[in-house]
């Protein structure tokens, strides 16, 4: 609940008090997430045997902080879902902690000349601040069973390493927190909904908080409201989309964190959201308002739309999808250029640089830095001549970008799904994401049934589609501006 509350106030909240009907049900992302999180427990578990288990009936914590007592005052080496309980500040309120494992350390306590201290695994592989504080918290509790700080407690990541935590740095953070989440879960309204894709996109209150914010057009649906400038939005009586479409930008571009194009950007979302129209960006240096040029968007007699699908977990690229589109003769062609196992991401990446070669002249269309940053990668993965991927990546195109710098779109995100959508192009399959297309891998890998493959393949051409969708709208989009710029310069 700490760690959950630390995310979103609303979500510890709501895992309380909220009606369990309303939660969505696990995706196959999430329960591959989890699958892989009890296999990373399994696997660091195996360093500790033999494991002791406190027996107790689930929810009966009274049991399980005896049965853990119990097993700590025998000194046994390592204890698995100890259960350590101390009171709050508050009479009707328990802390409760339950620390992957505790180990045994020389050191004094109120068992005799040894102690604990707590390890939690998580599968992540950064020591993230909320990871931390939780980890400071098991040592919190486990100080008042034990009599006595533990010097350190641990968090046992992805990488295999234990990250020491520096409980004397956290206390006090750890503190504020616990305040304020016993004063926020004893108060009987719901904290404020926020939609945050980070962070709400794996969250099984999502439908819910959705379907509220999308019927009060809650500020946090535009993207640029941060969590930060929402709060300055409201100090200053802007709460709704309607207000902030009739503020002009140079009210807002003072205020910490705005400035002057993030207030333009922020109104023209509200009042493009208001009229459901695209507004072109201004840009006063250049000589036809308009910030993109034609050779942002070359044309060429053919043009190339690539998009990767890759598994950031197991290090691999497994498919290389490449749109060919003959602008003479109207031909659209996908390759899909994939590697069916690991073993087979080095001919896929050849059989890439192949295609892309014979096709010299051709602009490569893509969505986001990440293409151009993974043929990098891969480059130096399979040892391809450094001048040849700075050829090819001059040819890179990033539609992403041309897209936030030219246009704003009465979307919510500026994700290829949302862009393409709205601007009339529609995938296949409905369910179809980067996260599925991991999911659906997983399971090629593990039945060979090649319908997986096929999904892939699929979702990857519409994904390699809508890029050339997004291309041909805003080229569109920008001829009027082009035009002006032709007409003062006298070309056609
Ligand atoms: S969906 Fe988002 S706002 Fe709602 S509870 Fe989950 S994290 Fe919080």
């Amino acid at each position: 609940m700490l760690f959950h509350y630390q995310r979103c106030h609303r979500r510890a909240f709501l895992d309380i008090y909220g009606d369990p009907s309303q939660q969505d049900p696990p995706s196959d992302y999430l329960l591959k997430l989890r699958q892989d999180s009890t296999d990373h427990r399994h696997e660091v578990l195996q360093d500790f045997q033999p494991i002791h288990r406190p027996p107790f009936n689930p929810g009966d914590w009274a049991a399980g902080a005896k049965a853990t007592r119990d097993l700590m005052a025998q000194g046994v080496e390592t204890i698995h879902r100890a259960v350590l309980v101390m009171p709050s500040p508050v009479a009707e309120v328990q802390f409760v902690s339950q620390p992957d494992l505790l180990i045994k350390q020389p050191g004094w306590s109120c068992w005799g000349d040894w102690t604990y201290a707590p390890i939690d695994i998580k599968l992540g592989k950064k020591p993230k601040l909320d990871y931390q504080v939780v980890a400071t918290y098991h040592a919190y509790v486990l100080s008042r069973v034990q009599g006595v700080w533990p010097e350190h407690s641990y968090l046992a990541l992805r990488d295999g390493q234990r990250y020491p935590i520096d409980l004397g740095r956290l206390v006090l953070k750890l503190q504020d927190t616990l305040n304020h989440c016993l004063q926020d879960l004893r108060s009987p309204q719901t904290p404020e909904l926020f939609i945050s894709h980070s962070r709400c996109d794996l969250c099984h209150w999502f439908g819910h908080c959705y379907g509220e914010a999308k019927a009060q057009r809650h500020l946090s649906l535009l993207p640029g409201v941060t969590p930060a400038r929402y709060e300055f939005l409201r100090q200053h009586h802007i709460t709704t989309v309607a207000t902030l479409a009739q503020t002009s930008p140079a009210y807002l571009a003072p205020l910490p964190g705005f400035g002057e194009p993030v207030a333009e950007k922020l109104v023209h979302q509200a009042q493009a959201l208001m009229d459901n129209r695209a507004i072109p960006r201004t840009d006063s240096q250049s000589p036809h308002g308009f910030p993109l040029w034609p050779e942002d968007l070359p044309e060429a007699e053919i043009e190339l739309f690539f998009d990767i699908e890759s598994a950031p977990d197991q290090n691999l690229i497994y498919l290389h999808g490449v749109l060919v589109v003959n602008r003479l003769t109207g031909e659209e062609t996908f390759h899909a250029l994939l590697a069916e196992s690991h073993a087979e991401e080095r001919r896929a990446w050849k059989d890439f640089l192949d295609l892309v070669h014979a096709y010299p002249d051709s602009p490569v269309y893509h969505f986001c830095p990440y293409e151009a940053q993974t043929v990098r990668k891969l480059g130096q993965r399979y040892g391809t001549h450094n001048r040849h991927i700075d050829t090819l990546l001059s040819r890179f195109f990033d539609i992403h970008k041309c897209v936030t710098d030219g246009v704003t779109l009465p979307i919510e995100s500026y994700a290829l799904k949302h862009i393409a959508r709205w601007m009339g192009f529609d995938w296949r399959d409905e369910g179809a994401n980067g996260a599925q297309s991991i999911c659906w891998y997983n399971a090629w890998a593990e039945t060979g049934d090649r319908t997986y493959l096929d999904a892939i393949l699929r979702y990857n051409e519409d994904d390699c589609r809508a890029t050339y969708h997004v291309r041909e709208w805003l080229a569109n989009f920008a001829e009027p501006h082009w035009e002006r710029l032709y007409t003062a310069n006298g070309a056609p």
